[in-house]
């Protein structure tokens, strides 16, 4: 059955290979984007995650016009690494203004929809960082193991209501984000993935998909490693 599927910054990089997915099994599917273009297929709505009046507008503006929310991929996300240290305020808090107070807010503006339909899939994609844990990343780190307590205690509220709420924790993924690694580091991290291999986001994508399926119905309050390996154990 085609749903109607929110993808936060499905404008570009793993976003964008989600909202793809979805498109191509026939899925309505909107992506936000800060005023970028939206390739042909998506449903493009400018939108920026840290303004609760943007997300507000945002989703009443999908639900004219696609439908109510069903699969919300809480995707949008950056960083500003640097060491503990050398870390400002503004470095901490917009990381975690973006990547999980964001995300908690589409995530409460789409519940009140899934909870009137009785049925929802929730997606949150984190980072193996937010599992294990990486130097220069105190904010971002923090940023995505919250997501997985928000899941958690989304699952724990709405589970009874055929709403899930998992977690995709991605490792290195070949994006803009990963891009602007010092080639240094990026050999270093080469091998320390037992896959020997950095992913492509259809990758990604092939996790968020079967998550929002139905056959993933029992499957809540989870995190799936999409890393090689990198962060077993956490
Ligand atoms: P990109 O940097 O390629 O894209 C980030 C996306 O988030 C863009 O669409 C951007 O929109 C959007 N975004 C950022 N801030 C906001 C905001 N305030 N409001 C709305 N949208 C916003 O990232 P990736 O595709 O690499 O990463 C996607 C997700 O996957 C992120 O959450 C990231 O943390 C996570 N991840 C990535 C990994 C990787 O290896 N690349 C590994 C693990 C996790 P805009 O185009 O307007 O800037």
């Amino acid at each position: 059955m085609p749903r109607t599927v929110l993808v936060t910054g499905g404008n570009r990089g793993i976003g964008l290979a989600i909202a793809q997915r979805f498109a191509k099994q026939g899925d309505r599917v909107a992506v936000t984007h800060r005023g970028s273009d939206v390739p042909a297929g998506l449903y493009g709505v400018r939108c920026d995650i840290t303004d609760p009046a943007q997300v507000d507008a945002a989703f009443d503006q999908i639900e004219a016009e696609l439908g109510p929310v069903e699969v919300l991929v809480a995707n949008a996300g950056i960083t500003a690494d640097t060491l503990l240290l050398r870390m400002s305020e503004e470095q901490f808090s917009s990381v975690l203004e973006t990547n999980l107070a964001g995300s908690w807010r589409c995530a409460k503006r789409a519940a009140k929809k899934m909870l009137r339909a009785r049925w929802g899939r929730m997606i949150f994609i984190s980072s193996v960082a937010g599992l294990s844990g990486n130097p220069g990343q105190t904010n971002y780190a923090a940023s995505k193991a919250g997501l997985v307590g928000l899941a958690r205690s989304i699952t724990r509220e709405l589970g009874s209501r055929n709403i899930t709420a998992n977690v995709v924790a991605p490792g290195m993924i070949e994006t803009d984000m990963t891009a602007e690694l010092p080639q240094a580091r990026r050999d270093q991290l080469l091998g320390e993935i037992p896959g020997g291999r950095f992913a492509q986001v259809d990758e990604v994508a092939a996790a968020v998909g079967f998550l929002a399926s139905d056959e993933a119905g029992y499957i809540t309050g989870a995190v799936l490693p999409v890393d090689g390996g990198l962060g077993m154990g956490h």
